[in-house]
């Protein structure tokens, strides 16, 4: 089978499957369970998300759903009938860095419109209710044992390539020996989902997140799912000496909801609840042959500032177009070798930053059991730093260094995601990352003849930005935003990263050294 076997119907897993259509490249997904979750984890879905959504047609299904911009706020609040302390709000502006922005969409609902999509493709092929229950491979291929959990029919299939998306607990990483970095056991928690009216509490405030000060619901957290109805209580239990987490019976959850909300009107439907670990861990190689692990199953993120599904999302991403280019033969293997060396180093920065955001809630909590006010005031403003992230989110460069995640600058250097301008054909308006999608880009102006030269016979598409060029340069700043001049050229990978730029017509033709087809020179 020429198929990639992709063993979760996760976010990643669905992401994966998706990225590889677009690709043109089949897969069989996997997944034990009977349907995508009804548990919404992460709510918070980035800017670069969305772009990527955007190219998969995706992004505009799921705008209904997003919470209104004015609720991108952490509301810190005593309880529900107490005092209001202070409210820290997301302030950046993305509208002249993407046609996207950051969003708050919960995950439930994300993994509805992917698999929306991924029932659309005719290369997709989805069994749900199905699981992996072995897996080996040779020089040739990964064979897998897979499991129908209905009829209990078990069947062996073969591989290329297998991606394993199967989370946090991954079997895969397990059955490989591949061994987590990092911290933890950093906190054990329950999700309580339920159903109740707060209207009245937060139809003035309307935000992301409740954080409960009051001193016997400390270490409580109440996340908006859909700004109306449907809300996600999480509680640290292991720093709490009065809670276990045998006491979390349906009925015990209920009246805990019940403490929080200290309204006897309300009424609450429990919906279902979850256990979970915070963890800052990260697999030591993502690759073992022919199996590469994504999402979850490579890095776990603590929660705080939302960036788990988001890099197992665009770790996918990543991937697809290198695993396309080696099955088509027009790259060799050393090619799927950067998709560690690249995801890694964003999986890093990202755990360093979520890890140190999960330091700012404790010092928040330790400084209001110690009644030490000035400490608790000084954590309150620090909290900005946690919802402002937009370097994180669009900024990251593979293979550098970065240091501040509030200020993004547009940047063509290699490794950049290239940046957005608003281009036109016609009355057609789009995005100049609408152009990457599917294969290399060379974008330039049309004055940069000696590059379209250079390029013809370069496995790449050219793309001409200017007047007379095949797309108009609607706010005339391409070139700027580009880094070039007008006898320049920036070529673009498939995922809309920076691949090679010359700023001018000087200098040589990039050399891929895994590169197989077309003239290198
Ligand atoms: C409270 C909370 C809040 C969060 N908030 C955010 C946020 O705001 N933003 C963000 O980006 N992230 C957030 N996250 C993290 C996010 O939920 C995870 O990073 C995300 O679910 C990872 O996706 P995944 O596809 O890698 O793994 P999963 O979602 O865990 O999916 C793995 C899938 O693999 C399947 N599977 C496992 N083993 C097998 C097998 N052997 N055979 C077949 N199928 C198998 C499982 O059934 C599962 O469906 C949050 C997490 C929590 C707990």
């Amino acid at each position: 089978m020429d198929k990639v076997i992709i063993v979760g119907g996760g976010p990643v897993g669905l992401s994966a499957a998706v990225s590889l259509a677009q690709q043109g490249i089949g897969s069989l997904l996997i997944e034990k369970h009977p349907t995508t979750t009804n548990h919404p984890k992460a709510r918070g879905v980035n800017g670069r998300t969305r772009e990527l959504f955007r190219s998969w047609g995706i992004d505009e299904a799921l705008k209904p759903y997003q919470l209104p911009k004015e609720a991108y706020r952490l509301t810190w609040i005593e309880d529900f009938q107490g005092r209001e302390i202070t409210q820290v709000r997301a302030t950046v502006d993305y509208s002249p860095f993407s046609p996207t922005s950051n969003s708050v969409v919960s995950q439930d609902v994300v993994e509805q419109e992917l698999l929306k999509k991924a029932q659309s493709l005719p290369l997709i092929d989805l069994r749900f209710n199905t699981q992996m229950v072995d897996l080996s491979q040779d020089d040739e291929q990964v064979t897998v044992r897979i499991v129908d959990r209905e009829t209990e029919q078990s069947e062996t299939i073969t591989a290329p390539y297998l991606i394993a998306a199967d989370g946090a607990n991954s079997s895969i990483r397990r059955l490989l020996n591949i061994e987590m970095e990092g911290q933890d056991n950093l906190g054990e928690f329950c999700n309580i989902y339920c159903e109740m009216d707060l209207d009245k509490y937060v139809k003035d405030r309307p935000s992301v997140g409740f954080m409960l000060t009051r001193p016997d619901l400390r270490g409580t957290f109440i996340l908006s799912k859909d700004g109306q109805r449907k809300w996600l209580i999480g509680i640290r239990i292991d720093s709490r000496p009065d809670l276990t987490k045998e006491m979390f019976t349906d009925e015990f959850c209920i009246e805990y909801v019940k403490k929080i909300v200290n309204d006897p009107q309300v009424q609450i439907r429990l919906i279902n609840k979850a256990f979970w670990t915070m963890a800052a861990l990260i697999a030591q190689r993502y690759r073992m042959g022919r199996v590469f692990l994504a999402g979850d199953a490579a890095h776990r993120l603590p929660p705080t500032g939302g960036f788990g599904m988001n890099t197992g999302i665009q770790d996918a991403h990543n991937l697809a177009w290198k695993l396309a280019m080696v099955i088509r033969k027009e790259a060799d293997d050393s090619l799927l070798d950067t998709y560690y060396s690249e995801r890694v180093q964003i999986a890093q920065t990202n755990t360093k930053w979520t890890a140190s955001n999960a330091q700012r809630f404790v010092k928040i909590f330790t400084a209001l059991a110690q009644n030490d006010l000035p400490t608790f005031e000084e954590a309150l403003r620090d909290q900005a730093h946690h919802i402002n992230n937009i370097l994180l989110d669009l900024g990251f460069i593979y293979g550098q260094e970065y240091q501040n995640q509030e200020v993004y600058r547009p940047t063509t250097q290699v490794g950049a995601r290239a940046p957005h301008c608003w281009i036109k054909k016609g009355d057609q308006e789009l995005s100049t990352l609408d152009l990457y999608n599917r294969q290399f880009v060379l974008v330039c102006h049309p004055a940069a003849q000696h590059w379209q030269d250079q390029f013809c016979r370069f496995p790449c598409k050219i793309v001409t930005i200017g007047e007379r060029g095949d797309y108009q340069d609607k706010e005339q700043n391409f070139l700027k935003t580009y880094e070039i001049s007008p006898q320049g050229a920036v070529l673009v990978r498939p995922d809309g990263h920076v691949a090679w730029r010359a700023s001018d017509e000087k200098g040589p033709m990039p050399d891929f050294p895994w590169l197989k087809i077309g003239d290198k020179r």
